[in-house]
């Protein structure tokens, strides 16, 4: 079996960024020793059949310089062993649930967490709180997709009306209790294709940036 600690700063849904090639090196340039031993046990997972589990690490920035230079600090962990799938997506390893693993975060959520802010005892309200701001996006936005403009209505013809997905920009696991959602600036309607792709960095990847990805593919197309 392999334990990989999951940083809270790279863990959206269930799916969590367990190594990545740009961790090869530090800011400065120095080799970082950690980064060939993880890549071992990455190994161990993907060619020798090793189990791989995962417990929840917080992240503090407490040991960097005022440049932001410095070794990442443990400031706490959860003991809590969670068996996990490996996905690779280019330079990046992610550990995620199997089932769940290509689903996008918003659509894994229960209603429950869907909550914008409330707390428990208004959990009745929940999905209509939801839709509510649900419905104030895309009377701002309306129902094109806001990084590829594709319009269901348009090709798919009165079946498609008012179909389209609304993509939380500010990460649902980030949503505290007393976060107040702004439906305009915090929600945004995409299409499924671009909501997947969006979703397949930890971080997700900004609007603006899919859309610097699009003008990019099609300059070398
Ligand atoms: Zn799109
Ligand atoms: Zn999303």
């Amino acid at each position: 079996m392999i334990i990989f600690g999951a940083w809270d700063l790279h863990t959206e849904g269930n799916t969590s960024l367990i190594l990545s090639e740009d961790w090869q090196t530090s800011r400065k340039g120095r080799k970082q020793p950690a980064y060939e031993q993880s890549r071992e046990h990455i190994r161990l997972i993907e060619e020798e059949g090793y189990k791989l589990k995962t417990f929840p690490m917080k992240y503090s920035d407490a040991n960097k310089d005022e440049e932001g230079i410095g070794p990442a600090k443990i400031e706490g962990f959860e003991p809590k062993l969670t068996e996990k799938s490996l996905k690779r997506v280019g330079g990046n390893w992610y550990a995620s649930d199997d089932a769940l693993g290509n689903l996008i975060p918003e659509e894994i959520e229960t209603p429950e967490q869907f909550i914008e802010g409330a707390s428990k005892t208004v959990s009745v309200n929940t999905y209509e709180r939801n839709s509510e701001a649900r419905a104030k996006c895309i009377e701002h936005h309306g129902y094109k997709c806001a990084v590829c403009n594709f319009d269901f209505e348009v090709f798919y013809g009165a079946i498609g009306k008012n179909y389209i997905h609304v993509h939380h920009i500010v990460p649902l696991s980030e949503i505290g209790k007393e976060y107040e959602l702004n439906p305009i600036e915090d929600l945004i309607p995409v299409c499924p294709n671009c909501h997947a792709i969006i979703h397949r960095t930890i971080p997700a990847l900004t609007v603006a940036q899919l859309k610097q990805h699009l003008v990019e593919n099609e300059r070398n197309t």
